[in-house]
């Protein structure tokens, strides 16, 4: 009886054990700041520092640091003080604003409100003012064949390394495209985007979703988009790293790396926006499994990237474009990442990043800066658009930076889905007609 009472007992604590293991982590009190670094001394202090951030629970949101632009970082309750400290230690002290006082009440009231008015795929519906499950947009690619069975199909790119399915929506016409003056070209033309590289970066599936659906469902209704559905094939991936999003609804809603075992324990996944075999790990990007931009322990170590880089190869006769959409920071950029230099072509993408920059702002006024990732941003090498440009020849090849400009963040709420997937297809066609002038010439 003993034996079995010590059993019984044994068993209960493991079980809460293991459901505190496995609870979503909790950001109740943690607060993001926005530091303003304005030396270079400055700047050396914040990267030295990132380095054994994760220690803390201190996460970087902004990937890399420079003089003048304001750097996002969210801090755990217990950290605030030392944190704050550390920033006025020195003589030339680093300013700092609290952007948001509380990251878990944003993330709560953002799930209590998804589940007031609960997203749901049923035969004929889905909500895309909603945020979605990994589960919920694969049955919606499925909803999309079968609503649309002539001009949508889905495609796999291969098994993540957790063995989810990399599920795509292809979309194509059996109309032939057309060169200016009205005579077929030889080959049709295709566009290739993916939302969802970064986990916690909700807006861009949903924002993919969102301009996927405006093609189907506007086809043979509206002259611009039916004409720019027959002009190219469109190869769509709404979520690329199923893993990590997956794990941004179960465990941690701020996880942004795939899910990939390290040689570190308890550091897992690589970052696979820095894992491209482009110039591979030369600078932005980290060695250490445990950095947020952690390169991986070679280029295509994940199988995520890998897969992706094979269906692009097989099919880079046709892709002319290709978009990562990423978010936050409102920028619409081509290569180079790896350098703050810009490649000869850069004239002809940068001419496209602009119209549609225009196009996206006379929406709702919303603002986007242009430009080559490099000299707008930041210096990321292994990135996911130097390969497809560098090595896959995709001349049109963007990464985006969706809304906002830091109020929220990665948090962005959902009534901002559909404005962002609203500028962001008027900001698309706007490229998709420029780039059609380019390669149909
Ligand atoms: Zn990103």
């Amino acid at each position: 009886m003993r034996l079995l009472v010590t059993s019984i007992v044994a068993f209960i604590l493991l079980e809460a054990f293991a459901l505190n293991v496995h609870a979503y982590k909790s950001y109740a009190n943690h607060q993001l700041w926005r530091l303003h670094v304005k030396t270079n001394e400055q700047v050396a202090k914040i990267l030295e520092f990132s380095r054994t951030a994760h220690r803390h629970d201190i996460n970087f949101w902004s990937e890399e640091f420079r003089i003048n632009v304001p750097i996002d970082v969210s801090v755990p309750p217990e950290a605030i003080d030392s944190f704050a400290e550390y920033l006025t230690s020195f003589t030339d002290k680093i300013n700092y604003d609290v952007a948001m006082k509380d990251i878990g009440a944003v993330i709560d009231r953002q799930a209590l409100l998804h589940k007031l008015v609960p997203s749901k795929v049923n035969d004929d519906d889905f909500a895309y003012d909603k945020y979605h499950t990994l589960a919920d947009i694969q049955a919606w690619i499925d909803l999309m064949v079968k609503t649309y069975p002539t001009l949508a199909s889905s495609f796999s790119v291969g098994q993540s390394y957790e063995k989810r399915d990399m599920k795509g929506l292809k979309i194509s016409s059996s109309k032939q495209a057309l060169k200016s003056d009205g005579t077929p070209v030889n080959q049709k033309k295709a566009v290739w985007w993916d939302g969802g590289i970064h986990a916690r970066e909700w807006i861009s599936p949903a924002t993919v979703i969102y301009i996927a659906h405006a093609l189907l469902s506007n086809y043979s209704k509206d002259a611009t988009i039916t004409h720019l559905v027959d002009q190219f094939d469109y190869y769509i991936l709404p979520v690329f790293n199923v893993d990590g999003y997956s794990y941004t609804w179960t465990k941690d809603r701020l996880w942004r790396k795939t899910r990939s075992k390290t040689i570190i324990p308890l550091c897992y996944g690589a970052d696979p926006n820095r894992n491209w075999d482009y110039k591979w790990c030369e600078g932005g990007a980290s060695h250490d499994p445990c950095s947020d931009t952690y390169c991986g322990s070679k280029a295509f170590s994940e199988v995520e990237t890998l897969q992706v880089s094979q269906f692009l190869n097989t099919h880079k006769d046709t892709i002319v474009h290709y978009i990562n959409f990423h978010s936050y920071s409102q920028l619409w950029m081509s290569p180079w990442g790896y350098t703050t230099k810009p490649p000869d072509q850069f004239k002809l993408q940068d001419d496209g990043s602009a119209q549609a920059v225009d196009a996206l702002g006379s929406v709702f006024g919303t603002q986007y800066t242009h430009g080559n990732i490099g000299a707008t941003i930041y210096i990321a090498s292994g990135n996911t658009v130097d390969w497809t440009f560098g090595t896959a020849n995709i001349i049109y090849s963007y990464a985006i930076e969706l809304r906002d400009t830091g109020e929220f963040g990665f948090v962005l709420p959902e009534d901002q889905i559909v404005p962002s997937g609203q500028e962001t297809l008027a900001g698309e066609l706007a490229l998709l007609k420029y780039i059609e002038t380019q390669v149909y010439a």
